[in-house]
């Protein structure tokens, strides 16, 4: 099952193309880091090539009345249901969380296909009341035009997913640059598309290895109206300079810094569940994972060691295996940022409940769950993304100080309160600076709501009706003498 949707080449104009320089790049297994796949290197001329496709299909994709392309994507949405576990196989191979996570994340983004395939049919206009009585008002929303996706290697299918259905959804067509580490699900997840019948040149996938060249193709390619990007902050800076030149409209979903506060009115039980499944989920990897977790005085001890005995039952290994709950880092970076992040702690004061090394016995990726407490707000894993399985555990002792903690980052993408108060609910929610609040809830993500950032975490939001106007233009008709 898995073989028929491992493809290697890129997926251009509704075909399977090598790179037009023929070389590959490789791809691995970081749970053993042997090499799976070669895959096709695109170059600049290949994406331009993609651009050229995706405008020429744009003008017909677009005509399809809404219910049409809902169609398409209704029947994407059936397969990869249909295909979820060889979907979920090559995730794992090649990105390393386990199994049932990576199921999870297909399914996650199925959703989104099944949600932006209903939304095709609601991108409502407004009437308006006119300023002359011979007069009316419209506004219609249209699709931007062609989109330039590039997308990361920690969610390297429900990111995608995230962007494409929404895009096409909306009268879209769309060039997907996955990331380097992961590009064989996208590539899988263009298959399904391809056995779905879209047409040609809606659905673009140019994997790389060469970033950059793709990416000034497409930030600088006036074909090209939009840029819709999910990655670090750094790199979103750098895209959102290239399209500047042509005030291309971006979408940047980057990272974050979130703060998980435990108050004393907290269920413990559920503030501990909350954290196990917020901090180490994709072994720590993603944007909205529990980065500074703030504990009162009054139950800290109590917490810290209720965490500890959950942590300390954690099971790290390949993703493939039966009973694990982490695998190992994307790479040689991630694992070696990890370490540095968590020297610099200890370094500096801070003490190890667990872990704090790297799990050798299993491979040169695995890092061992962590909890560190002693931590201070002046240590460089406070103001950087961990991006691994660390839990540094911080004392407070008054609410408005753990607020103005908790806001005191340039990041605002996720955040999440554990309490039962009501009071201290609202409060909390007001007065965290950041695009999502969750209260007493670990799992912000669905394609119901608007996920996204503010701050340096990014500009725009996915998912909801809001995901869907990020790739439509209002046009505003005024009709006079009437
Ligand atoms: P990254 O280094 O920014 O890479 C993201 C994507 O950008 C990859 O496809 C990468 O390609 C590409 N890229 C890198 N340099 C580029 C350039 N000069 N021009 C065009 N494209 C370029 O981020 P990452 O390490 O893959 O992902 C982790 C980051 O993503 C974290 O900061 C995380 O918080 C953030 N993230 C945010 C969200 C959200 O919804 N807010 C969700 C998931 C992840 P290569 O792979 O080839 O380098």
């Amino acid at each position: 099952m898995t073989k028929s949707l491992l493809k290697t080449q890129a997926f251009i104009d509704g075909t399977w193309q090598q790179s037009k320089t023929k070389k590959t790049f490789p791809v691995f297994n970081p749970a053993n880091e042997q090499e799976v796949a070669q895959v096709s290197d695109c170059s600049a001329e290949d994406a331009k090539k993609a651009v050229e496709v995706a405008q020429a299909a744009f003008e017909s994709w677009r005509q399809l009345n809404p219910k049409e392309r809902a169609a398409y994507l209704k029947k994407w949405h059936t397969l990869i249901i249909e295909h979820v576990d060889a979907l979920a196989e090559i995730l794992t191979l090649e990105q390393g969380k386990p199994l049932a996570e990576a199921k999870g994340e297909i399914l996650g983004g199925a959703a989104a296909v099944e949600w932006f395939a209903e939304e095709a049919r609601r991108a409502y206009g407004d009437f308006i009341p006119a300023h002359k009585n011979d007069a009316r008002i419209l506004v219609t929303k249209e699709p931007v035009g062609v989109v330039g996706a590039i997308t990361p290697w920690n969610f390297p299918s429900a990111m995608i997913t995230r962007k494409v259905s929404p895009a096409l959804a909306a009268g879209c067509t769309i060039i997907l640059k996955p990331a380097e580490d992961t590009p064989l699900s996208a590539l899988a997840l263009a298959a399904l598309a391809e056995q779905a019948g879209f047409p040609k040149g809606v659905f673009n996938v140019v994997p790389t290895s060469e970033a950059a060249d793709i990416g000034n193709v497409l930030t600088s390619d006036l074909r090209v109206s939009k840029i819709s990007f999910t990655g670090s902050t750094q790199v979103g800076r750098l895209l959102m300079k290239q399209c500047a030149d042509q005030i291309k409209k971006v979408s940047l979903e980057l990272g974050g810094n979130a703060p998980f506060i435990v108050t004393p009115s907290a269920d413990l039980e559920q503030a501990v569940d909350g954290l196990m499944a917020c901090k180490f989920r994709n072994a720590g990897q993603t944007c909205i994972s529990a980065n500074r977790i703030y504990v009162h005085e009054s139950l800290f001890d109590t917490f810290a060691k209720a965490f500890m005995d959950k942590v300390k039952a954690l099971k790290p290994g390949p993703g493939d295996t039966d009973g694990v709950d982490i695998g190992p880092l994307i790479n040689k970076a991630g694992i070696e940022k990890v370490e540095k992040l968590v020297a610099n702690a200890l370094e500096n004061g801070a003490t190890a409940l667990c872990g704090a090394e790297k799990a050798s016995d299993l491979g040169d990726l695995f890092y061992k769950p962590t909890i560190l407490t002693g931590v201070k707000d002046e240590m460089t894993l406070c103001c950087e993304e961990i991006f691994g399985p660390v839990a540094p555990l911080y004392m407070y002792t008054d609410t408005q100080e753990v607020i103005a903690r908790a806001n005191n980052t340039e990041y605002g993408l996720a955040s999440y309160v554990f309490c039962n108060d009501n009071k201290e609910i609202w409060e909390f929610s007001d007065a965290l600076d950041y695009g999502m609040v969750a209260v007493n809830e670990p799992f912000l993500a669905t394609e119901l709501a608007p996920f996204g950032g503010v701050k340096q975490s990014g500009i725009g939001r996915e998912g909801s009706k809001y995901g869907l106007e990020e790739f439509m233009e209002i046009k505003y008709r005024l009709l006079g003498g009437l």
